[in-house]
């Protein structure tokens, strides 16, 4: 025989009411003993619990019980045969009267005990539990309701009262046995005391209910029917990504649920464990689903941890003072005055020091254990043996679980470190002498942050997930975007990797979408977006707080950089191919780099030298692995490069940048690019990485351009002169030709100096032979010192920066 319980949702309606019905239906059919359990009408609880508060407050409550009785009747309208209805108003409407008159009780006394507050929501119980039968009785006329609150003895602790289950196994068997023949529909959540006074067994105490029963007659299983597959990772309300677990052992379940998996009511545990009874979890909305089965034993799964859990609101209260060191029994003392008051202490941790107590509760019982502590404690105050308790509020706990956690090494690491990357910060951490659970009370407001990022960083060949926010949406910015259209399936099926696009921004609209923007309808989406606020966007990146967020720059703006510094603080990583904040002042730049670090963000800009050559990553490895820079030559400007590889011949130089210009080879204004100040700011970009102290100052640059064309006032005028030099180029270009030789414009870094000048070269030098708009960089080292190391290739266009920038991007978070 087993028990089924249906929870709130499963009864909340007339729809979910008939899945009840076709579920016990093929119970029946397949010839299956079971009795049932039901919880009231989903948020009927609620609404009594708040007309009980209105009533004694002297607001009205008779809106909301015509509510509950409308609910009600409703079903029995839609759900039981018009010739049978009646017997079934009139019983509803009994108790609909009966909670009136205790509301009306309550509303003239404007005094609510917690006696009469569980009398009043036991209703909730007994009118769903009677309309459930009588609809069931059409289907299986031996259905029968019973009220469990004569079968379920409990203590006098209203709102959370304690079995006496010697006596309450006596009843229920007592009972039974003369009901053999029945389908038995027992009310969940009610019980009562010895004088017969209703008292309920704490929120969610209808699976309580029915593991009691499911002891008592010692069913083989537990079936506890809700509205999701079971138990999942995390609670999938606030984890996207939790997955449905096939089974627990009871510790487990235990715990998970103890730190906030409401899916199932701690206590239902305790007479399921004493007779191994397993219980396993259903959805009513998805009825073939397996269900996630709690049982003593469980095979062994491939994750270190079961689960992630955790209880939104808590204080935590810390006890200093020398008057506890040494003193046996100091806290044995303070746990039990707490207990006395029914304070439930949540989580304790204790300094190995003894100089301090930090225990977490409920913030409703603040002000109590407060006054508790101030009163027991007023000599120990006085003396100055102890301090005033210190609390600190808007807290949560996040709990990781799992049995498996006891024999692997680093799991608090690696919990630790998913939370210090995200920048968030552990007020306490508690682990349980079991090593089932490791808890950790952070701020309130980073709880979603939080389970998202512990949630990746365990069940990690399930996708990680990286936030992106993209600014700039011109020829890089709208490659890359397409580039990552175009991978993501790739990404997630290969490297476990779904990249977000979770705002786009441009210099006149923004947009942010937390659930990520259809990439193939981005565009339609920001031209309906908000008017572009580069503070703003910041703001709500900000305030979004969402996990392995990365902030991506393809702006040559010099106003992104200036948000860097405040992204890295909080916790944003930064991919840019805009090499303005890098090459700005040192102390800006080294400022970058300090905070990023600090923070345990990345801070990748591969793209600033070379496009999407491996430049900047190499240097980083040569640097970090030991080796020195001696000496850095290198050929950076893509457009330099093509000029000066087709001034060959007849053509004059004037034709050569004009063709560039139409190629779109180089800026707008061309003299950006001939005037080396784009090259400057990638030497002094490599010089820094390369250990030096260097500003714009210091990078000695030769100039290409004469006087005339330089100072032209504009672009139209720049050509006229360009072409009046036609002379001068041609004067260079013949030297070289008469010399074997070939002109190349090259930065140099030696002896700590940072130079550009024109060059002539000849054919054993290694940059002799570069084509189209390649770039070259050689490095000599201490390692490779005789034979430097060479990086060539293309250093410039949309398709390769974006997809150096979209390397960067995947490889945040990586180490
Ligand atoms: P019922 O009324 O059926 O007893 P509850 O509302 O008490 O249902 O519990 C089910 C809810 O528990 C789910 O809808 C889900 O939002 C929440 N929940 C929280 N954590 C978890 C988890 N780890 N796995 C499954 N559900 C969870
Ligand atoms: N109806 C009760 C509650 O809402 C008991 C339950 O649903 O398990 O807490
Ligand atoms: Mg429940």
């Amino acid at each position: 025989m087993k028990i089924v319980k249906f929870g709130g949702s499963s009864v909340g309606s007339s729809q979910s009411i008939q899945n009840v019905i076709d579920i016990l239906k093929q119970k029946h059919a397949s010839g299956e003993k079971f009795h049932v359990v039901s919880s009231a009408m989903g948020g009927v609880t609620n609404i009594l619990t708040d007309l009980a508060q209105a009533a004694s407050e002297g607001y009205d409550f008779k809106t909301g019980l015509t509510e509950i009785e409308q609910k009600h009747f409703t079903v029995i309208k839609e759900m039981i045969a018009v010739k049978n209805q009646n017997p079934t108003f009139t019983q509803i409407k009994i108790f609909i009267n009966e909670i009136e008159d205790l509301l009306q009780g309550v509303y003239s006394l404007q005094e609510l005990s917690l006696q009469s507050k569980d009398l009043i929501i036991s209703y909730g119980e007994k009118c769903s539990t009677f309309l459930l039968s009588q609809i069931a009785k059409q289907y299986f006329p031996n259905s029968l309701y019973i009220d469990t609150s004569a079968l379920i003895k409990t203590d006098n602790n209203f709102g959370n009262a304690r079995v006496n289950t010697p006596l309450t196994e006596h009843l229920l068997k007592e009972y039974y046995q003369q009901h053999t023949e029945n389908i038995l529909f027992f009310t969940g959540f009610i019980a009562s005391n010895e004088n017969n006074r209703i008292t309920t067994l704490g929120r969610g105490g209808s699976d309580y209910t029915a593991a009691i029963i499911a002891a008592a007659l010692d069913a083989k299983e537990i079936e506890l029917w809700s509205d999701v597959d079971g138990m999942l990772t995390a609670d999938p309300r606030v984890v996207k990504k939790g997955f449905s677990l096939s089974e627990l052992s009871y510790t487990e379940a235990m715990e998970l649920s103890y730190f906030g998996a409401k899916v199932i009511y701690p206590p239902a545990m305790i007479p399921a464990f004493r007779k191994k009874i397993p219980i396993v979890l259903k959805n009513t909305f998805n009825p073939t689903f397996e269900g996630t089965r709690i049982e003593e034993h469980t095979h062994k799964n491939m994750y270190p941890i079961r689960g992630i859990s955790s209880i939104n609101e808590i204080s935590l209260i810390n006890i200093t003072g020398s008057g506890m060191i040494g003193q046996i029994g100091f806290s044995g003392k303070l746990f039990s005055l707490l207990a006395q008051e029914h304070i439930n202490v949540i989580l304790i941790t204790q300094s190995s020091s003894e100089h301090s107590i930090t225990f977490a509760i409920e913030p409703k019982d603040v002000q109590k254990a407060k006054q508790l502590f101030r009163s027991e404690f007023e000599l120990e105050l006085e003396t100055n043996k102890l301090n005033p308790p210190i609390i600190e509020e808007n807290l949560c706990v996040l709990a990781i679980v799992g049995e498996n956690m006891k024999q692997t090494p680093g799991i608090s690491g690696k919990l630790f470190h998913a939370l210090g990357r995200n920048g968030i910060n552990i007020h306490a951490i508690a682990q349980g002498s079991s090593e089932y659970n490791i808890s950790v009370i952070i701020k309130r407001k980073n709880i979603s942050k939080a389970l998202n990022a512990v949630h990746d960083a365990f069940f990690t060949q399930l996708t990680k997930t990286l936030h992106v926010f993209s600014v700039g949406t011109g020829n890089i910015g709208t490659t890359l975007l397409r580039q990552i259209q175009a991978q993501s399936d790739f990404l997630r099926d290969n490297n476990g990797i779904e990249v977000k696009i979770s705002g786009i921004a441009n210099s006149r609209k923004m947009i942010i979408d937390e659930e990520g923007i259809d990439l193939t309808q981005w565009e339609k989406a920001i031209n309906a977006g908000e008017v572009s606020n580069m503070d703003t966007f910041i703001q709500k990146i900000k305030l979004l707080n969402l996990s392995n967020c990365i902030f991506v720059d393809n702006t040559a703006s010099p106003v992104t950089g200036t948000y860097y510094k405040e992204l890295f603080e909080s916790n944003v990583s930064v991919v840019t191919c805009n090499k303005i904040a890098n090459s700005s002042s040192y102390k800006e730049y080294k400022d970058l780099r300090d905070t990023a670090r600090k923070r345990g963000v990345d801070f990748f800009y591969e793209t600033n030298v070379g496009a999407g050559l491996p430049i900047i990553r190499t240097l980083k490895d040569l640097m970090t692995s030991g080796d020195r820079i001696l000496k850095i030559e290198a050929i950076l400007s893509g457009t330099i490069s093509y000029i000066f590889n087709n001034f060959t011949g007849k053509v004059s130089f004037y034709e050569v940048v004009k063709k560039a210009h139409e190629l779109g080879y180089t800026e707008p204004d061309p003299r950006e690019d001939l005037s080396g100040k784009d090259f400057m700011r990638k030497m002094m970009i490599l010089a820094r990485d390369a250990g030096y102290v260097v500003e714009g100052k210091d990078v000695s640059l030769g100039a290409i351009l004469p006087e005339s064309c330089i100072n032209a006032p504009s672009i139209d005028d720049f050509y006229k002169e360009l072409k009046k030099s036609d002379s001068y180029f041609n004067q260079l270009k013949e030297k070289a030709e008469n010399e074997n030789k070939v002109l190349r414009y090259i930065g140099k870094l030696e002896n700590s100096k940072a130079s550009i000048s024109l060059e002539w070269v000849d054919s054993n030098h290694p940059f002799y032979n570069l084509t189209g708009s390649d770039n070259i960089i050689s490095f000599t080292t201490e390692r490779y010192k005789f034979n430097p190391l060479v990086i060539k290739g293309p250093g410039a266009g949309a398709e390769v920066t974006a997809a150096g920038v979209f390397a960067d991007l995947i490889n945040v978070g990586a180490n």
